[in-house]
């Protein structure tokens, strides 16, 4: 079994090219980085626990992949450029095998991005991964969460509802899950691209990590506006389609999380400089309702309007 220090030279340390703008990484007591003037660093962190973020049978480079992809997806829906990451490991026994598997899926999904892991952390207890990322933004440029107006369209990236139904599928709680749904759990692919598109055009941004409702309810909450959405305008894939149908569960696709698509909001002018933006890219956006003034969630279904209240998840429930 390798040693602390043999763990990290081994399994973390230049795997892969430098960049740069790092001035020092793996290997001293701090790592040292010298952003570009004129440039913001977004910064944020998150950490995944055994059988709370993820089953302990997940395959490790799925989960080297996923650890990592959460955290993107937050400098995605700020619009931010990755740039480097730091990684905290507390593992409950150092198996070559596991530290090979996540090893790999962490860097293979860092170099599509240029990411550079700069530093971390390695403690033994039970198996918990907490990376921070950080990313670039020219001064300004950021997409917050404040700024939707009356007349936005909301539009979301991809298919809400797929990883919760893969979910279900590892859980053998549902025929309906498939492969794609599998992957949209233990494969999330982070919308860096999107994030940099929708740079001066989007008024507010999240990821979808805890579910569209309670996700695009942070937006409408911190730009002090509301929404409709209509129900038919949700781009589902065919097996949360099939899902929806044969089993009702409606609600699936709104209050779903771990998705990791975009939410965000875009003013009726700036959307043909979105389209051609992103024409070519491959990546599938979709209007899915549009910002009121009226503060709430409100849901177009079957020609009735609903007030929408869809509880995504919540650590810390208080009933
Ligand atoms: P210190 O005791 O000074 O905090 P450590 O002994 O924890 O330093 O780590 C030694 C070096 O290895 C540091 O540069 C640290 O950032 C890096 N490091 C530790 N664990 C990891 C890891 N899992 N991935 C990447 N770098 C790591
Ligand atoms: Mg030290």
């Amino acid at each position: 079994m390798p040693g602390e220090f043999d763990l990290i030279r081994r399994f973390f340390s230049d795997r892969l090219p430098p960049r740069r703008d790092t001035r020092l990484g793996v290997g001293d007591d701090c790592a040292l980085l010298r952003p570009p003037a004129g440039m913001d660093i977004a910064l944020s962190v998150d950490t995944l626990v055994s059988g709370v973020h993820f089953l302990p049978t997940v395959d490790p480079d799925r989960l080297g992949h996923k650890a990592l992809a959460v955290n993107l997806s937050d400098l995605a829906a700020m619009g931010a450029e990755p740039a480097w990451a730091t990684l905290a490991l507390t593992l409950p026994e150092a198996d070559e095998v596991w530290l090979a598997g996540f090893s790999e899926g962490f860097f293979r999904l860092a170099s599509r991005f240029g990411l550079e892991l700069v530093g971390g952390d390695t403690t033994r207890g039970p198996l918990s991964l907490t990376v921070q990322v950080m990313g670039m933004l020219p001064q300004g440029k950021a997409l917050r969460r404040s700024g939707a107006r009356p007349g936005d369209g909301v539009y979301v990236s991809g298919s809400p509802g797929r990883a919760g139904l893969g979910l279900k599928g590892r859980l053998k709680a549902s025929i309906w899950a498939d492969a794609d749904s599998i992957d949209a759990l233990e494969l999330p692919e982070p919308r860096i691209n999107l994030g940099l598109a929708l740079r001066g055009l989007a008024s507010a941004c999240i990821d979808i990590s805890d579910g569209l409702a309670q996700d695009l309810g942070h937006v409408l909450t911190a730009s002090q506006v509301g929404a409709r959405i209509d129900y038919d305008q949700l781009p589902l894939s065919p097996a949360v389609h099939q899902y929806v149908t044969a089993s009702g569960d409606w609600a699936l696709p709104l209050s779903a999380g771990d998705d990791y698509e975009l939410c965000f909001t875009l003013p009726p002018h700036k959307v043909a400089e979105l389209e051609s933006r992103l024409s070519g890219s491959g990546l599938s956006i979709t209007q899915i309702g549009h910002i009121e003034p009226e503060p709430g969630l409100r849901l177009l279904k079957h020609h009735d309007i609903h007030p929408l209240e869809v509880a995504g998840y919540d650590h810390f429930p208080t009933h």
